[in-house]
């Protein structure tokens, strides 16, 4: 679809149609457009703009990857229509490896995901097909099958756009959890160390900014920055911010 630049919803109807796209490219699940709906629904109360706590968020974020040991984000196919060129910058300016981790897994979505990732330059891709052999405790079904040399070895773990149960399943495995949620009230957000309210498609390049920033500072200043953080305190603001803020 030709999105015309002065339309006043350019930038939502070009995000909608990146997921379109990675739809009919067999990255998306169906259900994945659906939970963009209510993802969408949260970014059109914030205003569709990043806001400073979010900010603060995106802050904290990079440097507790940075201070990882073993640092992995976990891509869905939302996230790989949304923004694979910017994971994959992340992964190389924090040093954190990628895994595929699907709700809906199907070989065909694994391998349309990794393609994806690898044409934007991924050196490497963990979670494919028998690799991801090991089980979450706690969970049903597909989703809780996870690579040992990824997720279940890491310290810290990126879930952008993650549900509830595995997001408190990864917490209650020692894991540092950050997530990416448009919605405050949501419960992945209230049970990760770290969450940055805001789209995917503008969180990521800002945790980019910051990496960039704080990479090869002394440990201390990165430190300082995540102790400062509270998520609790950053998502009342947020909910503030969608309640007031954004289109008021
Ligand atoms: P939970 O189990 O945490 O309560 P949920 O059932 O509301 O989550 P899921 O479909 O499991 O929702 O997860 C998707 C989450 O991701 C939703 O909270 C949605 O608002 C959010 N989301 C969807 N698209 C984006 C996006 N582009 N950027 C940020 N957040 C998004």
């Amino acid at each position: 679809m030709n999105i015309p630049s002065n339309h006043p919803r350019a930038k939502s109807l070009y995000i909608r149609e990146l997921l379109v796209t990675g739809f009919r490219n067999g990255l998306v699940a169906p259900e994945g457009l659906i939970a963009y709906g209510r993802g969408e629904a949260f970014d059109y109360l914030l205003g569709e703009h990043t806001t400073e706590v979010a900010r603060d968020a995106a802050k904290a974020a990079s440097s507790t990857l940075l201070l990882a040991k073993y640092p992995v984000i976990s891509i869905n196919g939302n996230v790989a229509a949304l923004c694979a060129k910017e994971i994959v910058e992340l992964s190389h300016v924090t040093g954190a490896a990628i895994e595929v981790n699907l709700f809906y897994r199907t070989t065909e979505r694994e391998i349309a995901i990794e393609k994806e990732l690898k044409k934007n330059k991924a050196k490497f891709v963990l979670g494919m097909g028998s690799n991801a052999s090991v089980r979450i405790p706690e969970l049903q079904s597909e989703r809780r099958r996870v690579d040992p040399n990824g997720i279940y070895k890491a310290d810290t773990v990126l879930v952008p756009l993650e549900d509830g149960d595995r997001a408190e399943a990864l917490v209650n495995m020692g894991k540092t959890v950050i997530t990416i949620d448009l919605n405050p009230l949501s419960r992945t957000p209230k049970v990760a160390h770290l969450t940055i309210v805001d789209n995917i498609i503008r969180a990521i390049p800002e945790m980019i900014v910051a990496a960039k920033q704080l990479k090869g500072k002394n440990a201390s200043v990165m430190k300082n920055i995540v102790e400062q953080f509270d998520n609790k305190v950053n998502l009342v603001e947020s909910l503030k911010n969608i309640q007031g803020g954004g289109r008021v």
